[in-house]
């Protein structure tokens, strides 16, 4: 046994040894993950109930996933955006049949795909000059120059200024503020569905809808960062088309007026293969023209046919069905643990598989450890109990679960919730 925590522990060495310590890791050490289930070196086994920050929609290392891969690397594995090659738009047309009339374009992450519809907005807007772009508070985009700028949370940006311009933020789900925002170099409007990183906060009907009022009437574009709440996280492909009930494609109706220009994708789109992308609608579909924009990897046949993948898996086990069903039992598990803990727990919220809870900051309870936030303890104490959950800020966890998990997994991972709050309670 001493062994093999010496090798959890050398390894960590090692990572303070030779990684830039930008990320304020875990100490847990993970050797393998195959499904639901996660082992680390000292072979001690966990529910992942994180999916590796939304990304592992499918769990780790699903057998189509592991096939289609070991088959598109015999056939195809990069060839550059230089040619053509069938994966690319084989991949386009799953997205667009599932979101709307327009055209996509591929990158590596989250941010890059925010960076793309952040410079097709400004080239739409150039010929008038407008440039600004209006984001919220408590959002998160990413992590490149532009992203940090457009993000609502100062933690992001402290240390890397000046400033990428061009960006200003107003509180989130207030259309009020958002109008009061909006001046004559205004081209866009950027929020998430859901904000994830920000506390698992739903928009509003209200909001979307008026969002998209204000930008027809002075000619922006109303952009939608999808990369953590979109691809079914919320039980429909994008979180507009769930709160506002949208049918997919809505190119054949009237729906198509609510939806908005332009959509980042990233996350569960690669399921763990890293990839990211943009849909843009009909209407800007052909902003960005030739030599405007590129990535060496961006839309790979490897990464493409991962995707594909994935959308095709989804729909033949009908898995947008199974989160939606299973959004209840999650909801009524974690309305469970703000019932049996009114002293830590204030609430839960969030939609489909991005639910959570909101902590009580100030608890005493939690108050006893004042080196870690209320969110790093629970995320601590439920792995202690064999949890992967994720913290949110500083007073939220996530619950982020693949697709194909089962009821008997929520239920699982409730006990050893449940469990892990007792722990933080009884060591107060
Ligand atoms: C994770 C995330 C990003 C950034 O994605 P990366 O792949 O880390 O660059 C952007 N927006 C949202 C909403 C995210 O959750």
């Amino acid at each position: 046994m001493s062994d093999m925590h010496e090798s959890s522990q050398s390894i960590r060495d090692r990572f303070s040894r030779s990684v830039v310590p930008n990320y304020a890791r875990f100490p847990l050490v993970i050797r393998e993950a195959r499904g639901f289930e996660i082992v680390d070196v000292d072979g001690r086994r966990y529910l992942d109930m994180g999916c590796g920050i939304a990304v592992n929609c499918l769990g780790h290392s699903h057998p189509d996933l592991q096939a289609a891969l070991q088959d598109q690397m015999g056939k195809l594995d990069h060839i550059s955006n230089l040619y053509h090659f069938e994966e690319q738009v084989a991949l386009a047309e799953a997205l667009i049949a599932r979101i709307g009339p327009g055209k996509c374009f591929f990158c590596n992450s989250g941010a890059e795909a925010n960076e793309a519809i952040i410079k097709l907005a400004r080239k739409f807007g150039d010929p008038e000059g407008r440039y600004d772009i209006l984001t919220t508070t408590n959002s998160f985009h990413g992590r490149t120059l532009a992203t940090i700028a457009a993000t609502g949370q100062e933690k992001v940006r402290t240390g890397f200024g000046p400033l990428f311009p061009g960006f200003s933020q107003v509180p989130y789900n207030d259309l009020e503020a958002m109008k009061s925002a909006v001046t004559d170099r205004t081209i866009a409007i950027l929020i998430e569905g859901v904000q994830g990183e920000g506390g698992l906060t739903p928009a509003s009907v209200e909001y979307l809808k008026g969002i998209r009022e204000l930008c027809d009437s002075r000619n922006m574009l109303f952009l939608m960062d999808g990369v953590q709440c979109g691809h079914f996280r919320t039980g429909r492909f994008q979180s507009i088309q769930r709160i506002l009930n949208l049918p997919e494609n809505t190119g054949d109706g009237d729906a198509i007026r609510f939806m908005p220009d332009a959509i980042s994708l990233g996350k569960s789109l690669g399921g763990g293969f890293p990839t990211a992308g943009i849909w843009a609608s009909w209407k800007v579909q052909d902003v960005l023209g030739a030599g405007s924009h590129g990535t060496t990897y961006g839309g790979n046949p490897l990464a493409c046919r991962m995707a594909s993948t994935i959308l095709d898996v989804i729909s033949r086990d009908q898995l947008n069905r199974n989160i939606l069903q299973l959004e209840p039992v999650l909801r009524n598990m974690l309305n469970g643990m703000t019932e049996s803990f009114p002293d830590m727990v204030e609430t839960s919220r969030g939609l489909g598989f991005m639910q959570g809870l909101v902590l009580r900051d100030q608890s005493d309870i939690f108050k006893a450890n004042d080196k870690m936030t209320p969110s790093v303890q629970v995320t601590l104490a439920a792995q202690e109990r064999g949890l992967i959950i994720i913290p949110a800020g500083p007073r939220v966890v996530r619950f982020l679960p693949a697709y194909n998990i089962e009821a008997a997994h929520i239920e699982e991972s409730g006990t050893k919730l449940h469990d892990a709050l007792t722990d933080i309670k009884n060591t107060l």
